[in-house]
């Protein structure tokens, strides 16, 4: 097992507010990172905004700002989000840092005196919105299949960084590397890929003349020109971890992985591990790739008003149950629909009555027949010896799903436990055994059974739900139960103290009735 964990959010562009796209791709770095810190391994975690390039000087224009003003605003409204939702990322980096700056212009130094970069003329289709020339795969009607708008026909003399020098390296690293891109969909997508662009030379423009966009990092072999915006915010995986000598970046390169939606795949399946390979670095070890959100069956989008604010849904149903639902609903690489009705029902059916009864059933009987704590187990029969096989399978199965990047199949293992230890309360109906001379004794065992299986429940539940799984083990009375504790030793069956004093609380996730909801 790896020591160390390092996966990134791509770095969000500052022309729009944070929504449920944005919000899912966070969730999710920040669930798995969450479960590396949990496993015991050095883990790190790197999000940020991308601030240079046409798109930022349209919407500066457009409000009479400057630039800097415009990506100040949108990189604070992201870092301000990311806080109010309780993301843990352990660095936001921002690409007009001045230290992001020199990282970039050293590597650009190098790939150009590597004779890598080349000057030339070029003519082509350019589309403003994609930021760059387009190819006939990339034209619907010849619109913009991304953006919906004719793209511009325009010749420019420009520096284009020879990435075809390293398409049959790729393509072997591809092929030789089943899962650097998962999941396996978006692997045949990018060979295809790969074929496409080596027919059409492999070249990458990677400049901007300053005449027409100064809103970017200068070439340092060319003052007349800036950084393509591309080339400038892939590099921020290396800035954020301390390329080139910092003292961590060896080992976190190591370990690297990003995660990203379909929409920038090209980028991080083809110049990305290209420029890397043009400054002797390996790539990452996996690229994920996830689907759309689509909202009420409609495609996201600004002009529809359906982009979703994460903080409006912390408002009104509670962050981690918007979260729960989001990394539940997804599986992960394929496109998936929200709508409240999605969400209400699965926080009714999954939190409120599975989840949440459970915690309320097991806590009200301990308080009612072992006075409130933990009591100690007698012999195990078959009844237990199922819920601790679930429960060891679960663990297992859990380490195997979010190693596999599918947060989905990690909750279902979860919950198959939830299941399996409300289907062990209905058969030992501990509310008559304790009625009953000759089965009371079985109802100290039964009650340990169901708070032990709510302790590994929690524990397994953190990185998706962190509060919610504090307050299940502040209820089982042991808080601190995940300091310094490590998977999979901490989730073995028998961890609970007995004796530990117990609370009932209040419903850990209350039923929503949307009907009411919306009066
Ligand atoms: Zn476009």
């Amino acid at each position: 097992m790896s020591e160390s964990f390092y996966l990134t959010t791509p770095i969000y562009y500052v022309n729009a507010e944070p929504h449920i796209g944005h919000t899912y791709t966070s969730v999710v770095v920040d669930t798995m990172v969450r479960y590396h810190r949990l496993c015991g391994e050095r883990s790190f975690f790197l999000t940020g905004t991308d601030e240079h390039g046409e798109k930022v000087l349209e919407v500066a224009e457009a409000r009479g700002q400057s630039a800097r003003r415009v990506a100040e605003h949108y990189s604070n409204l992201f870092r301000q989000t990311w806080d109010e939702l309780g993301l843990s990322y352990d660095r936001f980096i921002r690409t007009t840092e001045p230290g992001h700056k020199s990282v970039v212009q050293g590597i650009l130094q190098r790939v150009y005196d590597a004779g890598e970069i080349e000057f030339r003329e070029y003519e082509g289709k350019y589309c403003v919105g994609c930021e760059r020339f387009l190819t006939d795969r990339d034209l619907v009607d010849g619109r913009c299949r991304d953006h919906e708008r004719a793209p511009e026909k325009r010749t420019e003399a420009n520096y284009f960084f020879k990435m075809g020098n390293h398409f049959d390296w790729l393509t072997r690293h591809i092929e030789k590397h089943p899962d650097f891109i998962r999941p396996e969909r978006y692997r045949n997508e990018v060979l295809a890929m790969l074929r496409e662009e080596s027919g059409l030379g492999g070249d990458l423009c990677i400049s901007r003349p300053k005449s027409r966009l100064d809103w970017g990092i200068e070439l340092p072999f060319d003052e007349n020109y800036v950084c393509y915006v591309w080339f400038d915010a892939l590099i921020n995986y290396l800035t954020g971890i301390g390329y080139p000598d910092g003292p961590d970046f060896a080992e976190f390169w190591a370990s690297a992985e990003h995660l990203i939606a379909k929409d920038i795949l090209k980028p991080h399946a083809i110049f990305w591990p290209t420029m890397l390979r043009a400054i002797g670095l390996e790539p990452a070890r996996h690229l994920n790739v996830h689907g759309y959100w689509n909202v009420d069956d409609r495609k996201v989008s600004k002009s529809l008003g359906n982009m979703i604010s994460p903080l409006i849904m912390k408002e009104k149903y509670g962050f981690e149950v918007f979260r729960y639902f989001l990394l539940r609903d997804m599986a992960f690489g394929l496109d998936s629909n929200f709508s409240e009705e999605l969400l209400v029902g699965r926080n009714n059916a999954d939190l409120a009555n599975n989840l949440g009864n459970l915690v309320s059933r097991s806590l009200n009987m301990t308080k009612r027949f072992a006075n409130g704590r933990v009591p100690e187990p007698t012999e195990s029969e078959g009844p237990e010896s199922e819920v601790i096989a679930v429960a060891e399978r679960a663990v297992a199965e859990v380490d195997v799903q979010m190693r596999a990047m599918r947060p989905q199949r990690a909750l279902e293992a979860i919950f198959a436990l939830v299941d399996a230890s409300n289907r062990y309360l209905e058969l030992r109906e501990p509310w008559k055994a304790a009625k009953d001379a000759e089965l009371a004794g079985r109802v100290d065992t039964t009650l340990y059974t169901c708070c032990e299986a709510l302790r590994i429940i929690a524990i397994l539940l953190s990185p998706f739900m962190p509060q919610s799984a504090d307050e299940i083990l502040r209820r089982l009375g042991i808080e601190g139960e995940l300091d310094g504790a490590q998977l999979p030793q901490s989730a073995s069956w028998g961890g609970i103290p007995p004796g530990s004093p117990t609370t009932k609380g209040a419903p850990l996730f209350p039923r929503v009735d949307l009907d009411a909801e919306s009066e």
